[in-house]
């Protein structure tokens, strides 16, 4: 299969062309990102209008170079796969609707993709990991540990109860005066800093259940801030450290959770996707996680954590192999929580 993907639902504009069949790994013949960071930056965060706005004058322009790129015509792809949501209405419109009319204009079928499901799948692209796998959604807006069985099919372990993981980089590095988008900064100065030197709370830690919580600690950065001359580099890797510890914590209550539902996965895998899965110290300690539990690991490409269209693109593979097609009226979200879709 041959599929056309686009993504618009925040910040990027892109477009990819991917072939190949599940469970993967994918080939990717092109994947055309373009970040509108310039035009958010000075408002230190994404503004929806502009976003949208920008994403209407940007997107045929990309979807002709993701062809171009991939040195193939509208008529050789099999199918369009476009974030129908969750994100910014107004982007999710804009990318649905140009994802429609490709499909009419060529006579190809549509999958209206969440989001949510191509970040999920990344690392079978990238990897070819079977299914089911346990999965942990690092995202800007989504902390969430789930069992992935297939497109459609999520079990929720845990989410959390105010913050996600790339919001809390996020807010902190504006508390640090960082430029926006904070979390790979934070990445950059924490290799300089003293991981141990500010103590930082570790919320929900050993709390049963696997649900995540990351007010509290940008609330502890704050006052640190507030209350003393602190040092960037060791706020940031003393923050980073205390992510770390979270994420690690609720991995591995899930981890228990999913060997209980899922008993006759003799090797089961130990997934993670979303923005903040591009952090090299994240992914290094997760992957010691899954080694010391008995689980296999596997990350996507830094360049396939954060937005892209490649991954919407499989997405659209993993649906179209199963036969799930979506209808010319299927609607735009702004929020579609992957849990909800359980049979
Ligand atoms: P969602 O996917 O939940 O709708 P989103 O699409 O805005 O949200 P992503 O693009 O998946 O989120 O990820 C962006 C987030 O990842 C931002 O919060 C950003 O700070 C964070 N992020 C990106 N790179 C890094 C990094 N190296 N370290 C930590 N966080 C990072
Ligand atoms: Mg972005
Ligand atoms: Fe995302």
């Amino acid at each position: 299969l041959t599929v056309l993907g686009l993504e618009t639902s925040c910040d990027e504009t892109a477009a990819a062309v991917v072939r190949g069949f599940p469970p993967g790994p994918g080939e990717i013949l092109s994947d055309v990102v373009f970040s509108q960071l310039e035009e958010h930056r000075p408002f230190g965060g994404v503004v929806p209008e502009i976003a949208a706005r920008a994403h209407v004058e940007l997107i045929d322009g990309i979807v002709a170079r993701a062809l171009d790129e991939a040195k193939l015509t509208l008529a050789q792809i099999d199918a369009v796969a476009a974030t129908a949501g969750p994100g910014l209405i107004g982007g999710v419109m804009v990318g649905l609707l140009t994802g429609k009319a490709l499909a009419v204009a060529a006579g190809k079928p549509l999958v209206a993709v969440n989001h949510l499901e191509g970040h999920g799948f990344s690392a079978r692209l990238a990897t070819g990991v079977a299914f089911p796998y346990l999965l942990l959604l690092v995202s800007g807006g989504h902390c969430q540990l789930l069992g992935v069985e297939g497109p459609g099919r999520f079990r929720l372990y845990g989410t959390t109860i105010d913050d996600a993981a790339g919001e809390a980089f996020d807010k902190t590095a504006k508390l640090l005066n960082l430029p926006y988008p904070g979390g790979p900064r934070i990445e950059i100065l924490a290799r300089e800093g003293n991981p141990a030197r500010y103590a930082l709370p570790r919320p929900m830690r050993g709390r049963e259940g696997a649900d995540f919580s990351f007010s509290g600690l940008k609330t502890a950065v704050r006052q640190l801030i507030q209350n003393n001359a602190v040092e960037t580099v060791d706020v940031a890797a003393s923050f980073q450290a205390a992510v770390i510890d979270i994420l690690i914590d609720r991995s591995a209550a899930a981890m228990a959770m999913f060997r209980r539902d899922f008993p006759e996965t003799a090797e089961p895998a130990f997934v993670v996707g979303g923005g903040v899965a591009a952090n090299g110290a994240i992914r290094a300690a997760l992957a010691d996680l899954a080694g010391q539990e008995g689980f296999g690991f596997a990350v996507p490409p830094v360049k396939l954590c954060t937005d892209n269209a490649a991954m919407i693109a499989w997405a659209g593979i993993e649906n179209a192999a199963l036969g799930r097609f979506d209808p010319l009226d299927a609607p735009a979200r702004a929020r579609w929580p992957l849990s909800h879709e359980m049979p």
